[in-house]
């Protein structure tokens, strides 16, 4: 499974502490400006915040923003790392009012612990019992009035009683062209790149839509201009570095080009099942699902269909494979209708 690291220092770094600074996802800035303006105004804590989105499009960056912006502390951990009930209770009982709780894989929180946060969220209580049999007594501790941030990316896996009691749900989208582009831009001053405009597109079209790999691969074409002693990173460069890492036109990386290739040459095109795939291509199903498909679907390569995943006439084109005549009518028609089953 490829790594997404996220304790690089440099991407840290990189963090807009801002939501003026955050590029993108403007329906999202708009309402939290909104929600944070009411919330200081009356001195309460905001409301809980489910972000959702493929990994690296900047939720653990918000969720700072947000926290920053209140003037609040944040607490930041994650769904595996809480393992017992008495490890979320410990955090709990930490917090000062109108703190931020941070929680990233929040869909990862085992069913025990979920259900202590339950009453932490909607009445700002710690339900324990003391003592065993006839005698045990429930005894409810009154927690401060805090902001639950779940992160997750794949809120579909999360159980309803959980989702439904967070107030503000967002959905954080791939970032276009041009708002990948001002990443770039904006990461290269604070790294002290020089970068013409051509260069910093070229860098932003080919980072499937995701800051992280933006700034990824910013830092790699830098480590080429390096070597070859280029003080501005040129069109010419970036393109030349791109291909070097087997990075294609349109953003997609070996991997990207393995899941598709499979698709159409071992399995004629699909229908192939999640674990098929991930059996053949040699990556985790959760990966796939995760990071290579909303990317792959987003460019019409593939979709998903109740029988599994498919690949489509464009995907045949890119790769330069003939579409197979008994298939063009049918892909045609999958082209027309919205199959994603989510
Ligand atoms: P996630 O939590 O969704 O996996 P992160 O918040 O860790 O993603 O974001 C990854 C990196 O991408 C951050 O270090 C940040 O530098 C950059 N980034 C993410 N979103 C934005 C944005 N909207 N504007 C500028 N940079 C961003």
């Amino acid at each position: 499974m490829r790594s997404f690291c996220k304790c690089d220092e440099q991407e840290i770094a990189l963090r807009p502490k801002t939501l003026s600074d955050y590029v993108g996802q403007e329906r999202i800035k708009n309402n939290l400006t909104v929600f944070i303006h009411s919330a200081r105004k009356r001195g309460v804590a905001l409301d809980h915040i489910l972000l959702y989105g493929p990994p690296g499009l900047g939720k653990t960056t918000l969720a700072h923003i947000v926290a920053n912006e209140m003037g609040s502390q944040i607490k930041v951990t994650s769904g595996p790392a809480i393992e017992r009930p008495a490890d979320l209770a410990a955090i709990l009982t930490k917090l000062q009012p109108n703190d931020i709780l941070f929680i990233d894989e929040i869909h990862r929180l085992n069913r025990v612990v979920e259900e202590i946060l339950y009453p932490a969220m909607e009445d700002f209580a710690l339900d324990f019992v003391v003592g065993k049999g006839p005698s045990a007594k429930s005894i409810r501790m009154p927690l401060p009035h805090f902001t639950l941030i779940g992160a997750t990316t794949r809120a579909g896996m999360l159980t309803s009683p959980l989702r439904d009691r967070f107030g503000v749900i967002c959905r954080l989208e791939l970032y276009s062209d041009s708002e990948l582009t001002l990443i770039v831009k904006r990461s290269a001053s604070l790294l002290g790149i020089e970068i013409t405009d051509e260069a910093a597109f070229e860098i932003a079209r080919r980072s499937r839509g995701t800051p992280r790999i933006a700034n990824r691969l910013l830092r790699r074409v830098r480590d080429f201009a390096e070597f070859e002693q280029s003080e501005t990173i040129s069109l010419e460069l970036a393109d030349k570095s791109l291909q070097s890492l087997e990075i294609d036109s349109l953003g997609l990386d070996v991997v990207d080009r393995r899941i598709l290739d499979s698709i159409i040459t071992k399995y004629n095109g699909g229908p192939v099942g999640l674990d098929t795939l991930a059996a053949t291509t040699g990556e985790d199903a959760n990966t796939i699902e995760d990071v290579y498909e909303p990317f792959l679907m987003q460019l019409g390569f593939i979709a998903r269909t109740p029988r599994g995943r498919v690949a489509l006439i464009a995907g045949y084109k890119h790769l330069g494979y003939p579409i197979p005549e008994e298939k063009s009518e049918q892909l045609s028609m999958f082209e027309k209708k919205d199959i994603d089953e989510d």
